[in-house]
């Protein structure tokens, strides 16, 4: 049978460290349609299903302006994964890869991105495509896609050092 916690052969775990808090704010939540771990995609497509992003009330006027992007970058806490694996066994078949040689929702800090198609916006609630999480997922961040943006900050030196 397929379950969504199991170790699989080979796979590693490690004990887990006493917890050491970045004091993250869940600032909204992702409604999508996928209620099953097993149903939804492994990566989000920007042709895919559209989704909300409800963001809350007090971070609502954080939202201004963001109807310039068509893309943005979604950050997303997978609330419903373990976290101790430092091995992982993708095809369950034996074989293994470090968790932070893969996009698994299974890491220490279960953060998901995505690049999602800004499709609409309606009183603090962003309509996209491109998501791949659970409904109801909690949300960490909005920002625009980094390809479309151009800082609005000055230069400084940093930004031409190369080498
Ligand atoms: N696109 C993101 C990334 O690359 O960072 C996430 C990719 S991850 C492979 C997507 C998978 O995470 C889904 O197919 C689903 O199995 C799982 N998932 C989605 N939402 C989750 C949640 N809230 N908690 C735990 N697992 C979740």
């Amino acid at each position: 049978m397929v379950r969504e916690d199991e170790i699989r052969a080979a796979e590693r775990a490690i004990e887990w460290p006493e917890a050491v808090d970045a004091g993250l704010v869940f600032i909204g939540r992702i409604r999508t349609p996928w209620t099953s771990r097993l149903e939804c995609p492994r990566q989000g497509r920007t042709d895919g299903p559209l989704c909300r992003i409800d963001v809350d009330g007090p971070w609502q006027e954080a939202l201004a302006g963001i109807e310039e992007y068509e893309r943005l970058e979604v950050l997303y806490w997978l609330h419903r994964s373990r976290r101790d694996l430092i091995l992982q066994s993708p095809r369950n078949d034996g074989e293994t890869r470090g968790t932070f040689a893969l996009r698994s929702p299974v890491r220490p800090n279960p953060i998901g991105t995505s690049i999602v198609a800004l499709e609409g916006i309606e009183d603090g609630t962003l309509l996209v495509r491109g998501l791949d999480c659970l409904d109801l997922t909690p949300l960490i961040d909005i920002k625009p896609d980094r390809s479309l943006f151009v800082p609005l900050a000055p230069p400084q030196k940093g930004d031409f050092e190369t080498g």
